[in-house]
């Protein structure tokens, strides 16, 4: 498998032969207002995507969608990818999408299986306390097939014991984390901060983690810089992509 982080969470993946591309948010640079009640007000995305976004889609085989809060999920992508896509996604999402058009809607419990490559559902806690409930439910994918790594895309969570449970069920080669330690003026951090990471790499330490979901919306306030400073201290490598840019496994 390789991978590449488009821009905040958007991810294309290439797996098994197939290319999966993941919670696409499309939008140009700033269309969209800041994010409400929250520090830094800057209009979102703040950055452009690395290539236009027709090219972002451009052979895109199966798409993943880990929840629907904008940016996982904007109008640019529901406008351009195609609406038979295979579109994988928890069930609180499924009328959404169908709603929007698309017909080849598969909504995950646990388990499905797509072609010859098996996807599970992971869950996850999209901050602490009555933020977190408003914000669920938000879902995570397990990629697993014959002579790949297995590959867990972790989503928006916290970490927390769902994800404790995800690594210990499926012991990952691969993880994608969501960092950024996005947060509203009031509250905990909705995704994950540098300890968090931190402690999903220590807590398996033989994964290749990738930590995403930074620099794009205006309300994630962990650089990119920070997170590499705090994990180079603590001696903790995971990789830390600049959009537009492949990691491989
Ligand atoms: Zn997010």
């Amino acid at each position: 498998m390789r991978l590449c982080l488009i821009r905040h969470a958007t991810l294309k993946v290439e797996y098994q032969g197939h290319a999966f591309l993941i919670d696409p948010m499309l939008d140009d640079a700033g269309v969209r207002p800041a994010i409400q009640n929250s520090p830094n007000p800057r209009n979102n995305p703040l950055v452009s995507l690395p290539a236009p976004a027709p090219e972002v889609v451009k052979g895109v085989e199966a798409v993943l969608v880990s929840h629907t809060h904008g940016d996982h999920w904007d109008e640019t992508a529901a406008r351009l990818l195609a609406k038979d896509l295979p579109l994988f996604g928890q069930e609180a999402d499924e009328a959404k999408f169908r709603g929007q058009g698309f017909v080849n809607v598969w909504p995950i419990e646990d388990s499905v299986r797509w072609r010859d490559v098996e996807i599970s559902r992971t869950g996850g806690q999209h901050g602490t306390g009555e933020i977190g409930r408003a914000m669920a439910p938000v879902s995570g994918f397990v990629l697993r097939a014959s002579g790949e790594p297995t590959a867990y895309i972790a989503g928006d969570t916290i970490w927390c014991d769902e994800v404790r449970e995800a690594l210990a069920r499926y012991q990952p080669s691969v993880v994608v984390v969501n960092a950024g330690a996005a947060q509203f003026l009031k509250g905990d951090p909705i995704t994950m901060t540098a300890d968090d990471v931190l402690a999903l790499c220590q807590a398996a330490p033989r994964a290749h983690v990738v930590a995403v979901h930074m620099e794009a919306i205006n309300h994630c306030l962990l650089t990119r810089d920070d997170l590499a400073f705090q994990l180079e201290a603590a001696r903790v490598r995971a990789a830390i992509p600049g959009d537009g840019e492949w990691v491989k496994s």
